[in-house]
């Protein structure tokens, strides 16, 4: 892209991806996540062109390409629609976009279950809003984010992915209520044990339509449950008592998504009262049940991911393991002691190799900071 001949950025934002502890699809369907980002981020350079309304995006490993603010549209290449969906919702609440160029550079692994995607449109927003000084604070930098990612992208994501981009702070993890937006940050503190992270490099192409069959699932389970309890507005209002007087009436599998998500909301409280009582044992085992109803409940796991956590389960040096983010592979997340994080990684890597002839990822992350700028 010739604009890249004379880019001298006035601008450096950094947008991280993210981990979630535990509280797995809860987001959309109003209830608990723990959530917090880490140092693998995106790296956006920003310059004003002079221009009205023509801007020139590029991005490393992908491409470039121009847009006109006045001719914004969904595109038929995938990734420019993080920018473009993001441009449309700015658009939409301020007059004050005119041209730039931005480029992007990523350490953050994609498709991978740590929310590039967020971190890509949150990044954005967050440095046109600073460049542009449009006067948008987080949260609505984060709001639009997620409407981008459903207008545009067309995944009716929930809201923890961009929160957890944009919000997160050193140290700690985001207890966060979906329903109010309330939140609170808890330090953690898991010496001597590492949060490994083991990429299974598989990406299965079921994420997307998947995504929103679960969450189509949830709301006809939700329907169901309103028959008898006129309050229910999501699965946040019910409780295992409530699901079982309308079991009979639910098809099987409705069922299980339903108890899945009242089971993980709960398994959200109960891991911030262990983390605040560091009983990392706890900790572990919680991963372990959550991974469980990821896989048998919520069915949106598959055997390489299954693969890794079973082996974790082998492994006297991991306190707890499951796969985080959307499903369908992507990456597990393992409580590791320090002593011993090498040897299992290696290990795990060896075993998987037999398995699946795929060279794992593995990679050590802590708690980090959110969008900010350079
Ligand atoms: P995840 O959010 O778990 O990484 P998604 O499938 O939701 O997985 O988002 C990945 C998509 O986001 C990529 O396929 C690509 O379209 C877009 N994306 C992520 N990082 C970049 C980047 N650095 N440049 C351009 N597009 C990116
Ligand atoms: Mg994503």
């Amino acid at each position: 892209m010739q604009f890249l001949e004379n880019f001298t950025p006035e601008l450096t934002i950094s947008s991280p991806g993210r981990i979630n502890f535990i509280g797995e699809h809860t987001d959309y369907n109003m209830g608990y996540v723990l959530p917090t980002a880490i140092g693998n981020k995106i790296t956006f350079k920003f310059q004003k062109n002079a221009h009205e309304s023509h801007c020139n995006i590029y991005s490393l490993g992908y491409d470039g390409f121009s847009i006109d603010l006045n001719t914004i549209a969904v595109s038929d290449t995938e990734w420019q629609n993080y920018v473009l969906g993001v441009l449309n919702e700015i658009a939409k609440l301020s007059d004050k976009l005119k041209g730039f160029d931005c480029t992007i550079e990523s350490n953050l692994p994609l498709g991978s279950g740590l929310s590039s995607s967020a971190a890509m449109e949150c990044g954005l927003a967050y440095g046109l809003n600073e460049l542009f000084d449009l006067g948008l604070s987080k949260l609505t930098i984060v709001a639009l984010s997620q409407r981008a990612e459903h207008s545009y992208v067309g995944t009716q994501c929930g809201i923890m992915d961009q929160f957890a981009s944009v919000m997160s702070k050193e140290g700690n993890v985001i207890l966060l209520d979906c329903q109010s937006l309330e939140y609170q940050y808890i330090p953690i503190d898991i010496h001597p044990y590492k949060i490994i992270m083991l990429n299974t490099k598989v990406a299965h192409s079921l994420a997307t339509s998947e995504y929103n069959t679960r969450k189509q699932e949830c709301e006809e389970g939700v329907e169901i449950l309103k028959k008898k309890n006129p309050v229910v507005g999501s699965l946040r209002d019910v409780d295992k008592e409530m699901l079982d007087a309308s079991k009979n009436e639910m098809p099987p599998k409705i069922y299980k998504r339903c108890s899945f998500i009242i089971d993980e909301n709960q398994r959200v409280l109960d891991m911030v009262k262990a983390f605040k009582q560091k009983e990392l044992e706890t900790v572990g085992s919680l991963l372990y049940k959550a991974h469980h109803g990821i896989s048998q409940l919520y069915e949106v796991s598959c055997a390489e991911s299954d693969f890794l956590v079973d082996f974790a389960k082998t492994q006297a040096a991991v306190l707890g393991a499951r796969q985080t983010g959307g499903g369908f592979g992507g990456c597990t997340l393992n409580i590791v002691h320090e002593e011993h994080a090498e040897e299992f990684i290696q290990k795990a890597s060896d075993a998987y190799r037999k398995a699946f002839d795929i060279d794992l990822e593995a990679f050590e992350v802590q708690p980090s900071g959110g969008t900010s700028k350079q």
